[in-house]
């Protein structure tokens, strides 16, 4: 008998990929799916960051690359930061890596040990939780709160501070709730922030293009002081359509650069080269399909929006940010995770329960809006038939 070491009993999973996995499994027996689960665009990768990667490979970029990434692809990533944020920042404290994941991994398994405390949102993305369990520190919630615009707030957040707080992590715009930090309480934490040197900031920013209503994003980066310890997490996943190839940037404080490069040589060595190149192809080449495709998100997000509310028992406020809806369904009188578990076996509707996200997203569940708008009309029009006639069910 083997077995992994205890830790691995504390990490969890991201029950979202169980429910790809069982949406998936359904649809091959012939049912009819709606997927309303995954957050991924469902848009085709812009043609020309395609063509970038084929050409790489066609001009022999097939071998091993710097741990960090290739030197022009972090000058990309730098000239990026200084065109959005205004903020000048080396290359060599940036990281190409596999995803957006491994830098919350890194930065967790970095600065997580037993004795410390971890603040992280909650609702939240999942993989905070786990990775924070993993190491033994201790998870501190921040409750994302639905009178807050499902927003940290800087009082909330200092409120949580302790001298043992090593890491705060934040992500806005947020999965799974949509929300986003208002420009006013991003600036207050920083500066509040300031009291704590011993504890790093991860700021989660993969949804950083995705902010609607004229609501602008507010990045950490901007705020000097905080530089020695902000860890900035951003990708290509969602702007550009590419979970499946695998890549996300961060950028690290100057101390602890040595330490992510260990981390890359001691696990994945580097990042696939031709999709280095696709990257630098993605945020140096045209912007169109990125405006595009957030176009439609936004026809779906006040679509999704309208519908949500014409369903008995649920209400749901307006999101800001990312491609997600995160409605309320205390008023239907079903828990959230047997109401999602229902709605795929029975309506055919994929979606995720709020408390995969942590204890207070009970009450709600996710609606990623990444899908069409003739789909998204059928999955609230099945839910719609399926609340109105779920006494039947149970
Ligand atoms: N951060 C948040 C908040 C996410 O929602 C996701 C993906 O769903 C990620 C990070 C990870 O992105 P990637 O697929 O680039 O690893």
């Amino acid at each position: 008998m083997v077995s992994p070491v205890a830790a691995f009993a504390r990490m969890g999973e991201e029950n979202a990929f169980a429910v790809l996995a069982r949406a998936n499994a359904l649809a091959a027996q012939g049912r009819d799916i709606i997927n309303l689960g995954i957050g991924q665009p469902d848009f085709r990768t812009p043609e020309h960051i395609v063509e970038a990667a084929v050409k790489a490979l066609r001009d022999g970029h097939h071998g091993y690359t710097g741990a960090l990434g290739i030197l022009p692809l972090r000058e990309a990533v730098a000239r990026r930061i200084l065109r959005r944020e205004g903020v000048s920042v080396s290359p060599e404290r940036i990281a190409i890596m596999p995803g957006g994941k491994p830098a919350m991994f890194a930065a967790i398994l970095m600065l997580g040990a037993p004795g410390v405390e971890i603040l992280y949102p909650d609702p939240g993305f999942p993989i905070y939780r786990s990775m924070i369990e993993f190491t033994g520190a201790t998870p501190v919630p921040i409750p994302m709160l639905e009178e807050n615009g499902f927003a940290a707030t800087a009082r909330q957040v200092l409120a949580l501070m302790t001298a043992k707080t090593r890491l705060v992590i934040l992500n806005s715009p947020a999965n799974p709730t949509g929300g986003v930090m208002p420009a006013a309480e991003v600036a207050a934490l920083a500066h509040g922030l300031e009291a704590y040197p011993e504890a790093a900031l991860l700021s989660d920013e993969i949804y950083d293009e995705m902010t609607y209503d004229g609501e602008t994003h507010n990045s950490f980066i901007r705020f000097p002081a905080l530089a020695e310890r902000l860890i900035l997490l951003n990708g290509w996943s969602k702007t550009y359509a590419m979970t499946g190839w695998r890549l996300g940037w961060s950028v690290w404080p100057a101390q602890l650069i040595s330490a992510v490069n260990k981390l890359a040589v001691n696990s994945w060595s580097c990042v696939n080269a031709p999709a280095q190149h696709a990257a630098i192809a993605a945020l140096d080449g045209p912007q169109d399909a990125v405006a595009m495709m957030m176009a439609a998100f936004d026809r779906r997000r006040l679509l999704v929006t309208l519908l949500l509310n014409t369903l008995p028992g649920v209400s749901c406020i307006m999101p800001k940010g990312a491609f997600y809806a995160f409605p309320s369904i205390t008023q239907t009188g079903w828990k959230s995770k047997p109401l999602a578990s229902e709605l795929l076996e029975k309506a055919g509707v994929a979606l995720i329960g709020g408390p995969d996200f942590g204890v207070h997203g009970e009450g709600y569940i996710r609606v990623s809006y990444a899908n069409s708008e003739a789909a998204i009309e059928e999955a609230v029009e099945r839910i719609k038939i399926f609340l109105q006639t779920k006494e039947k069910n149970i």
